[in-house]
């Protein structure tokens, strides 16, 4: 008798499957932001769903202003970069300022694998005045990861010796997770780069090349030098 499938196997066939056709069907220049809007839309409908079906113990104490895991290392996909470049320049303007920001953390953490970027506690660039500069385009990563504590953050930011101790709501983080391998497994299938990137390094380059999609979905490498480790570890 086969095996049911657990939710979040369903979430990454599902994502899987809306992906594939978006791949299937969209124009080049627009498949990269079409695939990460599916994306973050689905999985903002999810984290409502598990939310409203976790307890009140089990609810996110995250809130406005509240930055500490702004301040860890991020990854994201090739087209929720090129999403969250084309938010950027729309939002912010001028562009320079930022621009100079994603240099000087490129500078700090070049040669530092993913837990040395973590460790350093370096703010996100997209983090202004307590803000996410593009909250509603912000990646995968940072809708999945959340705290039942604040100050268990807040021990972290100061204490980066610690790790990252935050009680997650599991089901917010899994939901993020899950679809986020969805999405990867049908960029892989359409022999696309699927390899996550440093959201800066990757960000930056998106904003360099106006025709970064084309470049992406042509197959270049254009990525190549912001290609790091998965931040969503495995075993949560
Ligand atoms: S993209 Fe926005 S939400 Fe994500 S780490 Fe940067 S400032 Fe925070």
């Amino acid at each position: 008798m086969t095996q049911p499938h657990s939710v979040n196997e369903l979430l990454t066939r599902a994502q899987q499957e809306a992906a594939s056709e978006i791949l299937q069907d969209v124009e080049p220049a627009e498949v990269a932001s079409e695939l990460a809007e599916n994306a973050l839309e689905f999985t903002d409908r999810m984290i409502v769903r598990g939310l409203s079906q976790s307890p009140r113990s089990e609810q996110p104490a995250c809130a406005i202003h509240c930055t500490s895991c702004c301040h860890l290392h991020t990854t994201a996909s090739v087209p929720e970069v090129i999403l969250l470049a084309e938010r950027v320049r729309v939002a912010i303007v001028p562009l320079e300022p930022l621009r100079e920001n994603l240099s000087r953390h490129i500078t700090q953490t070049t040669g530092l694998n993913a837990n040395e970027r973590r460790q350093m506690r370096l703010p996100c660039p997209l983090l202004k005045d307590g803000m996410c500069l593009v909250y509603e385009a912000r990646p995968l990563v940072c809708r999945g990861w959340n705290s039942l504590e604040k100050q268990r953050c807040e021990a972290d930011l100061v204490s980066p010796e610690r790790g990252t101790q935050a009680l997650l709501n599991v089901k917010q983080y899994r939901a993020a997770s899950h679809i986020a391998q969805g999405l990867a497994n049908a960029i892989q299938s359409f022999g696309l780069d699927a390899r996550p990137l440093d959201l800066v390094r990757g960000l930056s380059i998106a904003l360099e090349h106006a025709d970064a999609a084309t470049h992406w979905h042509s197959g270049d490498n254009l990525f190549a030098s912001a290609v790091q480790e998965l931040v969503f570890p495995p075993s949560v």
